[in-house]
């Protein structure tokens, strides 16, 4: 497996310079709005270790991943009026990875909805901006 590359777009959003619409953060992750979302409130948790995917995330690295998305997945039912939530990570080329940041993506569901496909639209940043502002609002009443 390659070695991980510093100038990944998501470690250049981790280092502040390239923006994102910014949903939650602690010690360990941060949380933002996926540019093109596959549902409404497309969210991506990642790791503020530099770790390319699931094959070199240590597991302490990974769990605190995994707690940032059950965090956004609850928040997200509320803030979405959601009937579900889809959790996919993708690792290598050949899960289907694209960024190679660890990012595990959190997608509310409505009932009879269909995901898009991956990568099919760039979403309105307006429409970003109020999704990250109900999310927010979401978190703060947890
Ligand atoms: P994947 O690596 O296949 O799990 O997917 C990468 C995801 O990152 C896709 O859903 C993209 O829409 C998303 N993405 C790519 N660049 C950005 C960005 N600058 N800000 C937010 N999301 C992004």
């Amino acid at each position: 497996m390659p070695a991980y590359d510093t100038n990944n777009i998501f470690a250049k959003i981790l280092r502040g310079e390239f923006p994102c619409h910014k949903v939650y953060e602690d010690d360990h992750v941060l949380a933002f709005l996926d540019i093109m979302p596959r549902a409404p409130g497309h969210t991506l948790v990642i790791p503020k270790a530099p770790a390319r995917n699931i094959l070199d995330i240590t597991p302490e690295d990974y769990a605190h991943v995994a707690r940032g998305a059950h965090k956004i997945a609850h928040a997200a039912m509320t803030a979405f009026k959601a009937d579900g939530i889809t959790v996919q990570q993708f690792s290598e080329a050949a899960g289907g990875q694209v960024v190679f940041h660890l990012h595990m993506h959190v997608m509310p569901r409505h009932d009879g909805i269909a995901l898009l496909p991956p990568a099919s639209r760039k979403e309105d940043v307006t429409v970003l901006e109020d999704n990250a502002t109900k999310l927010i609002a979401a978190l703060k009443g947890m």
